[in-house]
Parts: C-alpha cells; sequence; structure tokens
C-alpha cells in the first residue's frame, strides 16, 4: 500500500502518522520527490487499514498494491530467493554455494580461455572478467570493451560458464545484456541510480556491488531500484568497505551476510578478493564467508598473478584457487551446503 500525502503537510504532521502506521503494527518509509511525499507501506496490511488510512488527516490518497513484498525486504521464513544462471541454470541461492571466478580485466583472447577452462575444470559454476574497467587512474589500463564480450562468450560456448561482466554506464547496458549473464554493478556504482534502473530493464540479473561507504539499508535500497523496474532479478555482493585500517585494501564486513539474511530475501555473494585486496587473505576469508553463511563467491584468478594488468596483488594462481576449492567443499559441507 502507498500513501501519497496531501501537500504541505509539517514533519510533525508526517511524523504523527508514521507513529500511527506503528500503532497499527505497520511500518512506512518516506519518499519525498519533487513536489509530493509518499509512503511506502510494509507489514502485514488488514483489510481495515485501507480506510482507516484514507480517514487520516495527513492522507490525500491510499493507494493499494498487489500483495507482493519488496524483494529486498522480504525474508519469506528465512527463504533465500533462488537466482538461476544461464547458461547452465545454477541457483545461487539454493543448497549449492555457487563460485564464479576469473581475471579482473579480460586481458586478451588465448589468456581468457585457459583461464576459463582451468576454472571451470576446479568447479567454478561462473567465469568473471572485467570489458569495462572502472580505474581510478584514467591513464590506467581501461579494458577491452566489446572485443572482451566476444571473447567472454567465446569462453562460455567452450565451458559453459555463466559469464559476470561490469556495466559502467547506462548506454553500455544493453550492449553487455547482450553478451552475459550476470551484469555486474560496481562498488563505485552502486548509487548510481540511472545505472540501477538501466540494468534493471534489462531483464538480466544483476549483481550489486555494496558501495565501499555504502550502508546495509543503501545496498537494499539500491536493490529496490532494480528490482523496481521489473523482471531483474539481484544477486548482492560483500566486498569490504573503506576504514582507517590499511593492512587491507579494504575491510571485508562479513557480518552484512547473515544480517541480509535476516532481513532480505536476496541471495549474497563474497567478494574477499577485492575485500582484502591481498592473494594470501583471500582463501581464509573465502573459507568464513560460506562459513557464516554466504551463497557463494566472487574470487579473482589469473595464471600469472604478477603479470595481471589489474589488481594483482589479491589475485590467486590457478594451483592456489585449486586449493582453495578443495577447502571451501569442505566448508560449505559443514554448515550444510554443497
Ligand atoms: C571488479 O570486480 O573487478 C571490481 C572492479 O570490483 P569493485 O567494483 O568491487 O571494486
Ligand atoms: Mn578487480
Amino acid at each position: 500500500m502507498i500513501l501519497v500525502l496531501q501537500q504541505n503537510n509539517s514533519s510533525e504532521e508526517i511524523q504523527t502518522l508514521m507513529d500511527r502506521l506503528r500503532e497499527l503494527g505497520l511500518d512506512g518509509r518516506v519518499i519525498q520527490n519533487a513536489n509530493r511525499t509518499l509512503i511506502i507501506v510494509e507489514g502485514e496490511i488488514a483489510p481495515d487499514h485501507c480506510g482507516l488510512l484514507e480517514n487520516d488527516p495527513a492522507v490525500e490518497l491510499v493507494v493499494p498494491t498487489v500483495d507482493q513484498p519488496l524483494p529486498s525486504r522480504q525474508p519469506r521464513g528465512g527463504e533465500t530467493r533462488q537466482v538461476l544462471l544461464r547458461p547452465g541454470g545454477f541457483a545461487i541461492g539454493g543448497p549449492k554455494v555457487g563460485v564464479i571466478a576469473g581475471p579482473c580485466s579480460v586481458e586478451d583472447r588465448s589468456l581468457l580461455l585457459e583461464i576459463a577452462h582451468a576454472v571451470k575444470e576446479a568447479g567454478a559454476i561462473g567465469l568473471r572478467g572485467g570489458a569495462f574497467k572502472p580505474r581510478t587512474n584514467p591513464y590506467s589500463f581501461q579494458g577491452l570493451g566489446e572485443r572482451a564480450l566476444e571473447f567472454l562468450a567465446e569462453a562460455r560456448e567452450q565451458t559453459g560458464l555463466a559469464i559476470v561482466t561490469e556495466v559502467m554506464s547506462e548506454d553500455q547496458a544493453p550492449l553487455v545484456a547482450r553478451y552475459a549473464d550476470l551484469l555486474q554493478v560496481g562498488t563505485r556504482n552502486m548509487h548510481n541510480f540511472n545505472l540501477l534502473s538501466a540494468v534493471g530493464r534489462t531483464g538480466k540479473p544483476v549483481l550489486l556491488k555494496r558501495g565501499w561507504s555504502a550502508t546495509l539499508e543503501e545496498l537494499l535500497l539500491a536493490a529496490e531500484y532494480i528490482t523496481s523496474e521489473g523482471d531483474s532479478d539481484v544477486i548482492l555482493c560483500e566486498r569490504g568497505i573503506r576504514t582507517f585500517e590499511s593492512y587491507v585494501r579494504n575491510t571485508l564486513a562479513l557480518a552484512v551476510v547473515p544480517a541480509i539474511k535476516q532481513r532480505s530475501s536476496l541471495p549474497i555473494l563474497v567478494d574477499p578478493s577485492h575485500g582484502v585486496g591481498v592473494a594470501n587473505l583471500v582463501a581464509p576469508m573465502c573459507k568464513a564467508a560460506i562459513a557464516c553463511g554466504a551463497d557463494g563467491l566472487l574470487v579473482e584468478v589469473h595464471p600469472r598473478p604478477e603479470q595481471a594488468l589489474t589488481d594483482s596483488s589479491q589475485t590467486l594462481s590457478i594451483t592456489q584457487f585449486q586449493t582453495l576449492m578443495e577447502e571451501v567443499q569442505r566448508v560449505a559441507v559443514a554448515v550444510g551446503r554443497d
């Protein structure tokens, strides 16, 4: 249910209405747009609530909505919504933990194919690789663009792995959606609301990375920009936040995983590569992520990490990745996952 408020309500009148919602066992989110204030009502809406709220002096109109709780708020008795990834149909959020691995950036065709076959062999279900790279320094390698998307599509054909790659701008969304199976929105763009809407319109599943200074609440609201467009499913991703700590690149906030499970039905992956930024800390954090309930991992892998064009210090070698996969499998089984 949505309440359209009278124009010119004071903040006290809005607060009184919010208190009234709470008395009715409901909750509400206030949305302020240019000329109107709306309240999205959440909770168990009873048939008489509509009439009661219509008579409230602060309310101009009550708009009933289809009885469909918001995806980011719907714990469904603790159940996680499953997001199917093509081409294999792997269900992220199901009983199996899914690992998506690959280079930070797609660097060339044969290297990508080599990595794709190796991570597939080790048990990955998806291949990650940036075609359009969000670089801090404008003179650093920016990615191969559409050529990289073609290489990724070829890797999918050869291995059956789902392709995960970043979309950086609204106008790229239709292009990347033609190639990728899961569209990544990176940490720097979590607050880019036009981009969120644009990826939501593609109908492809979206991997939404947490902004490095975003709260959990802001992450869930960003997810709603995507799901409210219609057809796109969202998988959240914890990838570390910025703190004063300097022995790691970011601080991986693993508590967000169980917190998301308590508040939302959206599946969540953890990206320890960006979360710590140091290769020898990636495996322990992968294991911790699975232990605390993550639905999967995003891991950077390269046959020669020291030569990787981007994020080389946090990238695992193929051998390190194979060992990691054996270790996380044991943790997954220990916590009742597959
Ligand atoms: C990436 O996955 O390579 C990446 C750039 O991630 P993030 O947006 O989390 O920094
Ligand atoms: Mn990277």
